[in-house]
This record gives C-alpha cells, sequence and structure tokens, in this order.
C-alpha cells in the first residue's frame, strides 16, 4: 500500500492541487494529519475534496478552531480573524464532518497518524528534546504527524534521536529508508501554508511494501492563492508568508 500523507492544507486549493498533481499515479490512498482549514481562502472546496477523497484525517487545532471546538483565546490576531472568516464560510455539511474529525493518534493501518504530539494534538514537536519526550507516548514504530508546518521529524534508534533536515533548495525528493528496529515520527511538511522557509508545498508518500517515506516539495502558483486572500478581506500577513515560506 502506497500512502499519500498529508498535513496543514489551510484550505489552500491551489498548493492541493500541485500536490495532487506531482503525487498522480504513486499512491493508493490519502491519509492527512490535519488542519485543513484556516488561513487559507478555499476553506468549503479543500473540505469538500476531503469529504470525497481521503480515507482518514486526524483534526487539527484549526480545525477545532473553526468549528468552535477549541478557544481561540491563544491564536494570534490574523489566525483568529481568520478562523472566524473560516467559520462563517462553511457550509452546515463541512461543519459537521470538522467536528466530527477524530483525535489523533489514529492507526492508519501500518502507523499512527496525529496532529501534534502523541499524548498531547495542540503540542508543537519541533526540537529533538521535544521528541525524545515524545517517544514515550509511541505505540507504533512509524507515526506521522504536523501542526508545526516544518518538513522532516525525528528518527530513533539504541544510540539516542536524530533530527531528519529539511530538503535543500532546487531538491524535490528525498527517499527515507524505513529500518527495521528503528522508530520513526515523521512529518510530511505543510500543504497550504510551508513555514520552513521553503514555500514549495510539502507532501510525503509512504510505500510499506518498499519500506520507504518519501519527502516530496512541488512549486505551486502562490500568486493565485495570495489572490483569492486578498478578495476574500484576509489579514494580508497571511498572503506574505506564502511566498517566503514562513
Ligand atoms: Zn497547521
Amino acid at each position: 500500500m502506497r500512502s499519500l500523507i498529508l498535513s496543514d492544507l489551510h484550505a489552500n486549493l491551489e498548493a492541493l492541487r500541485a500536490v495532487l498533481a506531482a503525487a498522480s499515479g504513486a499512491y493508493d490512498r490519502i491519509v492527512c494529519c490535519g488542519d485543513l482549514v484556516g488561513y487559507g481562502a478555499d476553506p468549503n472546496a479543500v473540505v469538500e475534496w476531503a469529504r470525497r477523497e481521503v480515507s482518514l484525517v486526524v483534526r487539527g487545532n484549526h480545525d477545532k478552531a473553526c468549528c468552535g471546538l477549541e478557544d481561540m483565546e491563544w491564536f494570534n490576531v490574523a489566525a483568529r480573524t481568520a478562523d472566524e472568516w473560516t467559520r462563517a464560510q462553511l457550509t452546515p455539511e463541512n461543519l459537521d464532518y470538522l467536528l466530527n474529525l477524530p483525535k489523533g493518534p489514529v492507526s492508519a493501518g501500518g502507523f499512527d497518524i496525529l496532529h501534534g504530539a502523541p499524548a498531547d494534538e495542540d503540542e508543537y514537536l519541533i526540537h529533538v528534546h521535544e521528541a525524545a519526550y515524545a517517544y514515550r507516548y509511541l505505540a507504533v514504530p512509524l507515526s506521522f504527524f504536523g501542526h508545526t508546518h516544518h518538513q522532516g521529524g525525528f528518527v530513533f534508534h539504541s544510540n539516542g534521536v536524530q533530527q531528519l533536515r529539511k530538503l535543500a533548495p532546487g531538491v524535490d525528493q528525498y527517499d527515507l529508508r524505513l529500518e527495521p528496529g528503528f522508530t520513526y515520527l515523521l512529518n510530511p511538511g505543510s500543504v497550504g501554508q510551508p513555514r520552513d522557509h521553503d514555500n514549495r508545498a510539502a507532501f510525503l508518500i509512504h510505500d510499506d511494501q518498499a519500506a520507504v517515506a518519501s519527502f516530496r516539495r512541488v512549486d505551486y502558483p502562490i500568486e493565485a492563492a495570495q489572490e483569492k486572500i486578498f478578495r476574500a478581506g484576509l489579514p494580508r500577513s497571511l498572503a506574505a508568508r506564502l511566498a517566503i515560506g514562513a
């Protein structure tokens, strides 16, 4: 089984289309580590696509906020403005779908998917010491997470934990061979709002037969996504950050 692993789509339809085109023919199913909506201008289109095409989705903090499950007190002004706008845009069917997304970690058959950290869906795993703490809560040797919008993740072995580096500029694929006896906590990166100083949309394809996790990046028409953010009257900073990938 080849799984296309996506996370943090954030209602960016242009980025999603580019990812699906780049991954076309290379996967059998799609799973998602959360945050379908928030920030971007196409929440209904992205949720409707997920309802049709995605086998399994765990909820992200913005999915919760946009359907009223999460207090937005800790969100910055731009995020809160966008999530309130999103909530007003979503159809009742799409709101209902977001309301009923499961909390991670959830088994996707062969691996787990989660949004933030295994013990807390809202926690960020950015640094090695955070991953080392999270390790004890991992139920299986392979898990995929999101939330940080940083492609990469962590490999645990008897000598300790190693942080994976992001792809170099101009490199659009890195195949990580998954070794028996190791534990992997991998982040496909963000489709719709990368924050690792690479503005290309990020995704990952896991092939369980080949035991490979393939980290991928693809360019997408950023200006088109920005134009929709302007037209929707969303904070302009949300468009600016797409260009720099931060
Ligand atoms: Zn996110």
